[in-house]
């Protein structure tokens, strides 16, 4: 027993550790009958073996013990566990950004040369990558509404390697049509990869033939704006494995206290995710009457496009993003966010508070109407990523900058 506390363990000739010793040498209380209630944070990198053939095993994969963390840590581990869970797959990647994630997928499936299908409104950092594949080396791109499974079958080429989707999409909230997508893809051998960043627990993807699901897990997952992180979970382990060995190879490694707070965060997503829901339909329900807006795009809605798929792959609510078009266009949009007191003005989404963009004026500000309704943007576009506040006191500074706008 007093061999795992403390120095006395390492006691060499019966005289004792000098301080020097001592101070360098620790080895952490085990804790006897009882366990801690919450997850304990390992910040350590580096893992010690008792000889070199379990050294040599931890090298193998990204289920084997932990000898240095960039392979795997036991805080990390614990967030993979819990993802792997949440999306139902045989295992998970966990990244340092959700780029990293996106990155280690593609340019771990990807050789010089091969085809991706990729649905029109893929998140900018996504689609810049693909331009960067494309330029150094000649990764073909073509894309697809995500609305019609032909489009897939009539894309797909003798080298399509991947279908890339959102299951909901950012501004427009359209909602892809997973499982007749995912199938068109199978029938030609071609990996689907779906990004469901905006609707974790909502959605299961690998539930509906996806072979790849991956996240932002700095939005929802973490859910309080104070961590960066990626994941990617996987229905078979090959891919996995791959995947994984071009996580290690990028260093896209993860910091364990990142992967501890979005532990942390996983506890309350249910919980979150489905007040942002209800929060989101009853504001764009609010929004929808208001004569000053043109439109609302929420899959709650049932005038939304894809409603009735909505009801099927999202039976317990759209999550938390929706969009509205003021009638006063570019201008009406910036006096909205400019007037907004208690939603703030800031990219990103699954936060606590309520956040707002206006992408005509920020994110999209050198598109002009033409190029921006290619995107299915409009000039008076408006985003809201809902937060856990109170939907009169939303509703209150919504009408108010409203009011400043018209
Ligand atoms: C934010 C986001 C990403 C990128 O994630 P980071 O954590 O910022 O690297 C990818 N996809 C979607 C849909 C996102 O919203």
């Amino acid at each position: 027993m007093t061999d795992s506390h403390g120095p006395g363990a390492f006691d060499l000739d019966g005289r004792g550790l000098r301080p020097e010793t001592r101070a360098v040498h620790h080895r952490p209380p085990q804790p006897g009958g009882s366990r801690p209630l919450s997850p304990p944070l390992h910040q350590g990198h580096v893992f010690s073996f008792d000889g070199a053939d379990d050294l040599a095993a931890a090298f193998e994969g990204p289920r084997s013990d932990f000898f240095y963390a960039r392979y795997g840590n036991p805080t990390v581990r614990a967030l993979e566990d819990a993802v792997t869970d949440l999306e139902g797959g045989t295992g998970a990647l966990i990244t340092s950004s959700g780029m990293g994630a996106i990155n280690a997928v593609l340019m771990g499936l990807l050789r010089a040369g091969d085809h991706v299908i990729a649905q029109s409104c893929l998140y900018g950092g996504t689609f810049s990558l693909l331009n960067d594949l494309t330029q150094r080396w000649g990764v073909e791109v073509d894309t697809i509404s995500g609305d019609d499974p032909d489009e897939v079958r009539r894309a797909v080429r003798p080298r399509t390697r991947l279908l890339i989707l959102e299951t909901i999409a950012n501004p427009t909230t359209q909602v892809a049509d997973l499982p007749a997508l995912a199938a068109a893809a199978r029938e030609s051998g071609v990996t689907t990869v779906v990004d469901n960043t905006f609707a974790p627990l909502l959605c299961r993807p690998l539930d509906h033939g996806a072979d790849i699901v991956v996240h932002s897990t700095t939005k929802y997952l973490s859910g309080h704006s104070d961590t960066i992180g990626g994941a990617a979970v996987f229905a078979d382990e090959v891919l996995h494995h791959t995947v994984w060995k071009r996580s290690l190879d990028l260093g896209a490694t993860p910091d364990p206290f990142a992967a501890w707070l979005t532990v942390r965060g996983i506890a309350t997503l249910p919980l979150r995710i489905a007040r942002a829901g209800q929060t989101a339909l009853d504001l764009a329900t609010r929004l929808a009457a208001h004569p000053s807006v043109a439109h609302v795009s929420y899959p709650g809605l049932p005038r939304h496009p894809q409603h009735e798929l909505a009801k099927r792959l999202l039976p317990d609510g759209a999550g938390g993003v929706l969009s509205f078009e003021l009638r006063g266009g570019r201008e009406a949009g910036r006096v909205f966010t400019d007037s907004v007191r208690l939603l703030s003005l800031a990219p990103s989404l699954g936060d606590v508070s309520t956040l707002v963009m206006h992408p005509a004026s920020t994110s999209h500000r050198q598109l002009d109407a033409a190029a921006l309704a290619a995107a299915g943007i409009g000039e008076g576009t408006v985003r809201i990523a809902v937060g856990l506040e109170h939907p009169d006191d939303l509703w209150a500074d919504i009408e108010q900058a409203i009011a400043k706008a018209s």
